[in-house]
Formats: structure tokens, C-alpha cells, sequence
């Protein structure tokens, strides 16, 4: 294995529009701020660099991550290459947006604000970047991005290709991206319809305002740790169990189910379910990817036995088994 990373790194070392360094706490890179070491991070700026990368790691293991903000990464590392394709420069011509994956989706929020585009304010302060965002279909307040996506750039592995909307197969916090976790999301194009620059910023700070509430920018966790859940493919019997209040936008939270179950202010060593959100679970210092992981299947486990339903994670993992 030292060899075969010897080996790497000198190639690496050729390739241009790329940095990379070896043995990097993956805890550095994520924001639950939990992981061992990466043998190499790699930070490919183009989209040559990120096909060459690939290229020269082959069939030894690697993983691509962006802005590492639903991620758990493993107490053990990452035994190959962890990427990130950082290419950002954001291009707008009226409505349609060409947005690079690896740019800061605040940065594509406040751009589009800037330029009058209405639809993408309601995710003001999703963490992360536009890769990521993509590859889960990220969204707050009743809007997703999948809605404003026109077609997406990607690399599956062989080569480059472009897809539309329809063949995105977005849904409630999926696409088809999630399914083939081998290709990576290089470039989206969206098309959003006109708005008033200065309405749109008084919604994002108001929504910023409540979110930095519920997340403090400093806490060390993921977002939600578990996808809630569509009323309409529940199971009556569980169905039965949820009363009118609880339900948003044709969804339940899970927290509805993790809050029956005694989940809010849980402690497993360093980690901890809030006590005030039950579907949020923070590193309060000194957590690991193992107590995450058992919080996680002790609550499911909860939620199977007590209310029937399988509760699906939001969050992902880097190299956890
Ligand atoms: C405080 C907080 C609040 C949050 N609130 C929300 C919210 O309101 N709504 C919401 O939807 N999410 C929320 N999240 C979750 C997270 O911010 C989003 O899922 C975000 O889109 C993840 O982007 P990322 O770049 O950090 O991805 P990462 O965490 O780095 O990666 C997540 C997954 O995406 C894959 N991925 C990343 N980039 C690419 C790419 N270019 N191509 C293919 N796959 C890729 C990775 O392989 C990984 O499996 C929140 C997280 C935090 C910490």
C-alpha cells in the first residue's frame, strides 16, 4: 500500500490544476468534524485535472466528497484518495445559470439574489456545495433544487455526458446520482424565473435567522440526520399514529417519531441528539463515528419497534462499514 501511494503521489505530482496532501484528518473536512486520516486528499480544480486523477487511481479506493456537511466520515479514515472537485466560477445570462459543482451554495444563492433570480433564497444557509447539493437534492422551505435544474454535467466513470431534468429522477432528498455513486456531478444549469433582489434578500435573512437558530454555525453535526417521511407511502397502521399537526407539506418529520421514541437530548460519548430537535445529532467534543453510528441504530431500532416504520438516513458515509 506505501508503495502503491508513492507511486500515486508522483503522478499526482503531474497533474496540473491539482493539490494534494497526504494524511489528512477527515475530521478536518467535515463538518461533524469526525474521521481519521485520509492517505490523500486531492483537490482537483478542473474538470481535466479531476478526469486525470481518476485515471491514475484506477481501481484503488477513492472517494469523491464536497463541502463534507452530511457526511460521517469513519474513526479509521480513508485507506485511497478522498477528492473534491473544486471548480466555481458561477456564469449567468438572464435566467439560466451555469453553476460549477464544486462552488459554495451560499455562493450560488447570493449570486442568483444578486442577479434577480427568484427560487433558490429558501436555501440560504444550507450548508455545503453544489455537488452536493445535486447529488441529494437539497432544499428548505418547500423548495428543492431539483425544481430550477435544467440538465447536469457529469463524469460516470468513462466519460462525460449531460442530462435533463427527467433523467435526474430528483425526488424528496434522491437522484439518480445517489444511485450511482460512481459518477460526480461536475456542472448544473439552472433557470430560474425573475424576482426583486431586495424582497428576495429580506426572506433569506428572516430564513437565515431561524436556521442559525436551530443550527448555530459553530455546532458539529450534519443537518438531519434522518430523510422524513412522505405521508402518502406510509403504511396506514402508521398513518393512524400521526395527528394532523405534525404534517408539512405532505411530509412527517421524522422527528415526530424520534421525539415518541425518548430521542431529544440522548448522550452516547461525544455525541448527542439535541434537546430541543430530536432528527439532530451534534458532535459536543471528542465524538466518534462509532457512537454516531450506534445512536443511529439504536434509534431506528426505537422506531422500528415502537411505531412500525423504517426511518431512512439523510446523512451519508465516507468509509464507514
Ligand atoms: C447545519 C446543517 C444544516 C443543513 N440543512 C440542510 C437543509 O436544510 N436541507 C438539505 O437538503 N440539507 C441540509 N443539510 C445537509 C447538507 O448541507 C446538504 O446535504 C448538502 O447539499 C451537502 O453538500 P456537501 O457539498 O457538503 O456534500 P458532502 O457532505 O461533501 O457529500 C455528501 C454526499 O454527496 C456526494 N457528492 C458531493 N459532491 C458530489 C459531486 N460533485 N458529484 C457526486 N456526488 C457528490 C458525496 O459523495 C456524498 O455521498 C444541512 C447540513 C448541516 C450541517
Amino acid at each position: 500500500m506505501k508503495e502503491m501511494l508513492a507511486r500515486l503521489a508522483a503522478v499526482l505530482n503531474e497533474i496540473p490544476g491539482l493539490q494534494f496532501t497526504e494524511n489528512v484528518s477527515l475530521s478536518s473536512v467535515t463538518r461533524f468534524a469526525i474521521g481519521g486520516p485520509a492517505r490523500i486528499l486531492a483537490d482537483a480544480s478542473t474538470e481535466t485535472a479531476l478526469i486525470a486523477v481518476l485515471d491514475a487511481v484506477g481501481d484503488d479506493p477513492h472517494a469523491l466528497i464536497g463541502g463534507g456537511t452530511n457526511l460521517v466520515a469513519d474513526d479509521r479514515g480513508f485507506p485511497g484518495v478522498v477528492l473534491r472537485y473544486t471548480a466555481n466560477t458561477i456564469e449567468i445570462e438572464g435566467p439560466v445559470v451555469r453553476v460549477p459543482a464544486g462552488t459554495v451554495l451560499q455562493s450560488l444563492v447570493d449570486a442568483t439574489i444578486a442577479a434577480g433570480l427568484e427560487g433558490l433564497h429558501t436555501m440560504t444557509g444550507i450548508p455545503g456545495w453544489v455537488g452536493g447539493a445535486i447529488y441529494g437534492n437539497a432544499g428548505a422551505y418547500g423548495h428543492s433544487i431539483h425544481e430550477f435544474v435544467e440538465s447536469v454535467r457529469f463524469f460516470d466513470g468513462v466519460a462525460v455526458r449531460e442530462i435533463g431534468n427527467a433523467a435526474c429522477e430528483f425526488h424528496y432528498r434522491e437522484s439518480v446520482f445517489k444511485r450511482h455513486k460512481d459518477w460526480i456531478v461536475l456542472e448544473a444549469t439552472l433557470r430560474l424565473p425573475p424576482g426583486d433582489p431586495a424582497t428576495l434578500r429580506i426572506a433569506a435573512e428572516g430564513i437565515l435567522k431561524v436556521r442559525n437558530e436551530k443550527y448555530p454555525p459553530t455546532m458539529r453535526c450534519a443537518g438531519s440526520i434522518f430523510k422524513n417521511l412522505i405521508l402518502a407511502e406510509l403504511p396506514e397502521s402508521v398513518r393512524a399514529q400521526v395527528p394532523d399537526r405534525v404534517i408539512r407539506e405532505g411530509k412527517v418529520p421524522s422527528a415526530y417519531f424520534m421525539e415518541l421514541v425518548g430521542a431529544k437530548g440522548m448522550v452516547l460519548g461525544g455525541v448527542q441528539v439535541a434537546d430541543y430537535h430530536a432528527n439532530l445529532i451534534y458532535n459536543a467534543g471528542g465524538g466518534t463515528s462509532h457512537q454516531v453510528r450506534e445512536l443511529i441504530e439504536t434509534l431506528k431500532r426505537r422506531v422500528k419497534d415502537q411505531c412500525g416504520l423504517l426511518l431512512e438516513e439523510e446523512v451519508q458515509y465516507l468509509g464507514c462499514s
